[in-house]
């Protein structure tokens, strides 16, 4: 059966790396939304705990529930507030329109809009987002952005941080507790020489190995199938659906119980889509399955998915976090 192997020494690698870079454990939320991007929630979450990690960001509540005993901090990033929400949670204020509807006492942190554009609220809109918050007796104990351009080095990435700087000093102003700041998700920690000393940092995909920014990480994941069967392809016979492959000579071919309702992209069959050991897929990709030449047993399929991206034109992350949570994971 398919798995996916989880290397644990690499993520306790990456982890501390991350908190050289942070000033330490305490000063990392790992974001670990959608089964940790694609890598397995169930077994990355207590590996981190381990380390020390205290605070952790997950998409929505349902997420939160399944690790709330693991975690004395669950910032939610994705929650549509609807007045139910659970005082154990820290949920994202994604809109200043939505502040009447979260249920007393909920916990907070505000999502800054500094130029993404994406979510959050406007550093002018502060003094009223606190203002109405106290009134509705809710409790605001963060303020956090998010870049939009951290990957790639140009100015917007500065003007997001000036504008920052100025609304942690407003937000400072506006309330009596003392704030919790964060807003460096992994490229930017990885391109910035040193996080502010009054700011936390908040990173997914770097936990797994993968930056443009550094290159000592090691990648957490590798996705291995096993085969299910195997046949001579004869010189001029044809595979697959389609019939898209046809063999210049004979060869000893092996399909294997990995397809795209496993999570991963469709091949079409087109252009060659390289597997970890540099040999090509042959013919199309099937639901349950694809064929290559006949390696074995086992065969690793990828441990980095940034050549899966490449040939999809699309990023490491796309092709993780599809990865189906059917999928057995192995630690070790
Ligand atoms: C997903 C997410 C992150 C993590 O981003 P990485 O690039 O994986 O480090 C941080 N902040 C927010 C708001 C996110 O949605």
């Amino acid at each position: 059966m398919a798995f996916i192997r989880l290397d644990k020494k690499a993520y306790e690698h990456n982890l501390k790396l991350i908190a050289s870079k942070a000033g330490g454990f305490d000063k990392i939320i790992c974001v670990l939304k959608d089964n940790a991007y694609g890598h397995g929630v169930l077994q990355i979450a207590p590996l981190a705990k381990e380390l020390g990690i205290k605070f952790i960001a997950l998409k929505n509540e349902d997420e939160a529930q399944s690790l709330k005993d693991l975690f004395a901090n669950i910032l939610i990033l994705s929650h549509i507030p609807n007045g139910c929400e659970n005082e154990d949670f820290i949920y994202a204020l994604n809109s200043k329109e939505n502040l009447h509807k979260y249920k007393k006492n909920t916990k907070l942190h505000i999502a800054l809009d500094t130029g993404m554009h994406r979510n959050g609220v406007f550093l002018e809109d502060l003094p009223l987002v606190f203002a109405e918050a106290k009134k509705l007796g809710l409790r605001i104990l963060g303020l956090f952005t998010h870049f939009a351009n951290s990957d790639e080095i140009d100015s917007s990435f500065f003007v997001q941080r000036q504008k920052f700087k100025k609304a942690k000093e407003l937000a400072s102003s506006l309330s009596d507790l003392k704030l919790c700041f964060h807003s460096h998700n992994s490229s930017a920690l990885f391109r910035c020489l040193k996080l502010d000393e009054d700011e936390l940092c908040r990173v997914g995909l770097v936990q797994f190995g993968y930056s443009d920014f550094e290159a000592s990480l090691k990648r957490v994941l590798s996705l291995y199938a096993n085969k299910l069967s195997s046949r001579i392809l004869r010189k001029n016979e044809s595979l697959g659906y389609g019939l898209s492959f046809t063999a210049k000579k004979d060869m000893s071919i092996a399909t294997y119980d990995l397809g795209y309702a496993d999570g991963l992209f469709r091949y079409s069959g087109k252009g060659k889509l390289l597997l970890a050991n540099k040999a090509c897929l042959l013919g199309r990709m099937s639901m349950d399955s694809f064929s290559c030449e006949d390696f074995g047993e086992e065969l690793c399929v990828f441990d980095d998915a940034r050549i899966w991206a490449k040939f999809f034109n699309t990023i490491e992350y796309e092709i993780l976090v599809k990865l189906n949570a059917n999928i057995k994971r192995i630690l070790c």
